[in-house]
Formats: structure tokens, sequence, C-alpha cells
């Protein structure tokens, strides 16, 4: 996926190249608004890499989008946010009807950070995966009652064993549908590398996978390694590897960050989670969680479950603590204020 702004039309251009020179297959832009579609249909004009359009709230974009891309991938816990009284399956008949009519796939993009909240209402909330399986399975249903074939499920988590769990529960129940599979916000290299590993080499054993995604905080002109990993994964799996043999202990500390997108408010982000590990090194041995995310938009739902949550607005970063807003504070003062709250979450262990 493009982690650089859709409207910077150059970078993304270069970004798009470099994604390619290591063989990915099917890139993912972005598009929030009239002016990300106006660019993406310019970069359109310029690649001719596989490229799927990724829709959040705004999912009458896809008309606008469909007749310049291959996939459309829509998260349903996204489509309440407009449109408020008009039921998410006539939202999905409409992004199916446009997906048929300009042969595009669609991907049915199910995050665990922001799920639809009717669903997370109808079960208990030690159990995270059920609302993604019933999610996902109602849109699968809608989509095959009406006969829209062309397409594929993700079921995201951060924790690599819940991803896991997620993957098998649904083939077990829908085998035949095609399922791409994601780590979300794993963070960093190296331990980002393993949490993905330790989710896909046990599901591609079994047979479960179709197309997947590295997600890793990376400088943009790094990203690239997103899909030397993949490959990597794809490989040792065919090698016959069906575990990760050098495994992240997730009762350590745990820095989850998102792989920056479009939506990124300030590309400070990515120093910012690259100095968040530097400053938290002294607490490896704590099993705390930390998630650093790249904007406001998905930042507060991502960051609800981490002990310490950052999320980046342009200019300033959000602060929270379980899930309670300790304040915004500048790029350059919210170091100390996290590793006080760092500290002071030690204390209680
Ligand atoms: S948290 Fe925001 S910037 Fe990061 S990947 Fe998700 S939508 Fe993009």
């Amino acid at each position: 996926m493009c982690a650089t702004p859709t409207r910077q039309i150059e970078d993304t251009l270069a970004q798009i190249r470099n994604l390619e020179a290591v063989n990915a297959d099917i890139i993912r832009i972005a598009a929030d608004n009239q002016r990300d579609a106006k660019a993406l249909i310019e970069i359109r004009a310029q690649t001719g890499a596989n490229l799927s359009v990724d829709l959040q709230e705004n999912y009458r974009l896809a008309a606008v989008l469909a007749p310049h891309v291959e996939k459309i991938r829509y998260n349903p816990g996204h489509l309440y946010h407009h449109e408020k009284r008009k039921p998410w399956q006539d939202k999905v008949k409409y992004l199916a009807d446009i997906a048929a009519q300009n042969d595009c796939a669609m991907r049915i993009g199910v995050n665990a950070g922001s799920m639809d909240p009717a669903k997370l209402d109808a079960f208990p909330a030690d159990d995270s995966i059920a609302p993604m399986i019933a999610s996902a399975l109602d849109h699968c249903e809608l989509l095959d009652s009406i006969g829209f074939t062309r397409y594929c499920v993700s079921l995201k988590d951060s924790d690599p064993h819940k991803a896991q769990d997620a993957y098998e529960r649904f083939a077990a129940q829908r085998p035949e549908i095609p399922l791409h599979l994601g780590v979300t916000e794993a963070g960093m290299p190296p331990e980002g590398v393993s949490k993905t590993r330790m989710a896909f080499l046990p599901l591609l054993a079994q047979g479960i996978g179709d197309t997947l995604r590295v997600s890793l905080t990376l400088p943009y002109e790094l990203k690239q390694q997103e899909i030397e990993v993949g490959r990597k994964i794809i490989a040792d799996a065919e090698a016959g590897q069906s575990e990760e043999t050098n495994a992240f202990d997730l009762n350590t500390l745990n820095i989850i960050s998102c792989p920056s997108c479009s939506r990124v408010e300030n590309e400070a982000f990515i120093d910012l989670a690259q100095q968040v590990k530097v400053r938290t090194e002294y607490a490896k041995a704590y099993a705390i969680s930390i998630a650093v995310m790249g904007c406001r938009v998905n930042g507060p739902g991502e960051t609800d479950d981490a002990d310490l949550g950052l999320w980046c607005g342009p200019n300033f970063v959000n602060l929270s603590r379980r899930g309670k807003k300790l304040g915004a504070f500048k790029y350059d003062e919210v170091l100390d204020k996290m590793d006080a709250e760092l500290k002071l979450l030690i204390e209680t262990l």
C-alpha cells in the first residue's frame, strides 16, 4: 500500500515504482475526498500497476474511481459514518453495482480497530473475533445474494494470534471465499516482521490465504521492504515452514504502529514511531502495549485497547492511557509526556 498522501502525485508514483520494482502484484491507494480521487486518476494515467482503491467513510467515491482501478476495498466498519439512515445493505449493493459495471474486484476489509458498532454490541466484550467474523459473513451473504462473486475478505487484527484465530474461524465456515491475509499495524522491523510471520506461516501451512499484505511502519523510501518480507514468507511457507522460529513475545513491550497511508497527517509520524521505540527501550521486559497511529480518523479506535496510545494530527499528537485521553502535545513534547506515563504504568505493575 502507498504510505504517501495520494494528493502528492509524484511521491505516490515514486512509491508505486519502488513497490513494482520488487514485484508487488496489487498496490492499494487510499482516497478520502475528491482531491484524492482527482490525484488517483492522474496517477492511474502514469502507471500500469494493478490498483486497489481504499475507501473509508466516503464510499460514494467508488463511482468516480472504479473506472480507473482494478479493485475496490471497503471497510464494513466505516459504512455507517455517511448517510446514517441508509442501511449498510444499500451501500454495499451500490458498491457492488459499480464494481460490476467497471469490471472491478472487491475486498471486504474487516478491521478489529474500526468495527461496525452494531456488531460489537451483539457479542460479549471479551470476544473481539466473533463480531469481525459475523460482520464479514453478513457482507459475504449479501454479495452472494445479489450474485456478485469477485470478492475476497480480510480480517485484520494487530495481535497475530487474534488475526490467525479470525482467519481460521472464518475459513472453517466459508472455505470457498478467497482470503487476503493481514496483521494490521504490526509495527517496525524486526518485531513487526516477526508478528506478521507468527500469523501468516501457520495460516499458509493450512492452505488459508490467497493474497497477503505486510503492514510495517517504515520511511517512505523503504516501503518496498513490506513486499520483500511478504515474498520471503511465501517462500518459507512453500519450503514447508509452518511457524515462526523467532516469535515475538507478546508479553513484553509491544509497540503497535500503523503502516501510514494517504490519511497520515504529518510525515513526522514515522520518525515519532521510531523515537517511541528508542525512548522505551528500557521498558522492553514489561508487558505493556503502546500504539502509535498516523491520523485522527483511525487513531482513537486503534489505540483504545493499548496501555498508551499516540495518534497524530498535523501539529499535535494526542496521548491516551488505556483509552482515556490525556491531552494533545506538540511533536517535540509528546515523548517526554509518554515517558512519564510509561514510568507511572511500570510502578503499578
Ligand atoms: S491509522 Fe490512519 S494513517 Fe495510519 S494506516 Fe490507518 S488510516 Fe492510515
